[in-house]
């Protein structure tokens, strides 16, 4: 059954591209880039309340029958996967561990005919009893959130006294995962001196640690450029303890620019860090992401303004085929980039929360 039959209401209809859309079965935008990598929001729920993301008192959170079920978020996976070239799906939240039925969620993305790569944003909180199982479902690796090693600041940051609970999920992740990458960020007057130290211990345990510049997507609206910590300022700060030199391997597109770490006496190589310095220092030009909301919405950037439903024709029998039209029909009016820097810059309604990463 096709859209125009279906006269769906709720769907953010974009123009159609014009004839000029080049025909290729991707996520194609009109400035060429490609989009392979789908992060997919499985809830807004969230078990922490971090400062620089949610109010203290949290947000209101979507009612369930409005929240992608298991079998949509792998038919949506499907069709991306097979229809649209996605080849990463990364699965975010809020917090992705609260979605009881996470492990089949998995595992039945990693049965789909064109297997994707699966990863895993999460604030670890209940990773310690998830890890195996996740693994064995078909889990390929996870991003964990860990801001601090300090009990105190953590509780002040994600307004939660969980850093012994997240520190045994991140020992769990290590003991099935080859990989395992930690995400921080830094707040002025906080952890901000913390860096270094937070570096070294992921070192020493061959943990990938990303310092994320803070973006304009909380919900109480208080992001202040002025305030914000800055990739600069985190690779000096880091200088001061290590020899930061450039990675040799191509970024292909990652959000994270990387480096290896060298001890600053022996020259010893230590392992690498990276830098998302999505404020100062856009990657917008080689953006290869897509994003699902928990609702089953399209959005074609983490700053978007608009979304394209899908999870409405789903569910009133769209064919995978529409589906997937629909989708590329969103990506290709993707803006160049964030536009933080220009005079409109608004920040989006939709909050990080309930967007995930
Ligand atoms: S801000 Fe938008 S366009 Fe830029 S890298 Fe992020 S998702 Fe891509």
């Amino acid at each position: 059954m096709s859209l125009v039959e279906l006269g769906m209401p709720g769907v953010v209809r974009r123009p159609a591209p014009p004839d000029g859309r080049p025909a290729v079965a991707g996520l194609v935008d009109r400035f060429g880039r490609v989009a392979t990598d789908l992060r997919v929001s499985l809830t807004d729920r969230c078990n922490l309340r971090c400062t620089y993301c949610m109010p203290a008192e949290g947000l209101p959170t979507l009612p369930r029958d409005a929240v992608m079920t298991r079998a949509e978020i792998t038919r949506l996976v499907d069709v991306a996967t097979r229809e649209l070239g996605v080849r990463q799906v990364r699965f975010t939240g809020g917090e992705p561990l609260l979605r009881g039925d996470l492990v089949e969620i998995v595992r039945d993305c990693a049965a789909l005919p064109r297997r994707p790569e699966l990863s895993l944003t999460t604030n670890a909180v209940g990773l310690e009893s998830r890890a195996r199982a996740l693994r064995d479902a078909g889990l390929d690796r996870v991003n964990v959130s860990l801001d601090t090693l300090d009990p105190d600041t953590f509780a002040t940051l994600a307004r939660r006294p969980f850093l012994e609970r997240t520190l045994a999920g991140i020992d769990a992740a290590a003991e099935v995962f080859a990989v395992v990458k930690v995400n921080a960020v830094l707040v002025r007057g906080v952890n901000l001196d913390h860096a270094a130290d937070l570096l070294s211990w992921c070192l020493e345990r061959g943990f990938e640690l990303r310092f994320i510049e803070q973006m304009p997507l909380d919900a109480d609206h208080a992001w202040d450029r002025a305030a914000m910590v800055t990739a600069a300022e985190v690779r000096a700060l880091l200088g001061t303890r290590f020899t930061l030199e450039p990675d040799d391997e191509p970024r292909d597109g990652a959000p994270a620019e990387r480096f290896r770490v060298l001890d600053r006496t022996t020259g010893r190589a230590l392992g690498r860090v990276g830098v998302i310095a999505s404020v100062t220092e856009p990657f917008c030009g080689d953006c290869r992401r897509t994003r699902l909301t928990a609702e089953g919405a399209v959005r074609d950037c983490l700053f978007a303004h608009t979304e394209t439903d899908l999870l409405g024709p789903l569910r009133a029998g769209a064919s995978d085929g529409a589906l997937a039209d629909l989708w590329r029909t969103a990506m290709w009016g993707k803006r160049a980039g964030h536009g933080m820097d220009g005079p409109g810059f608004t920040q989006p309604a939709r909050t990080m929360s309930a967007i995930g990463g």
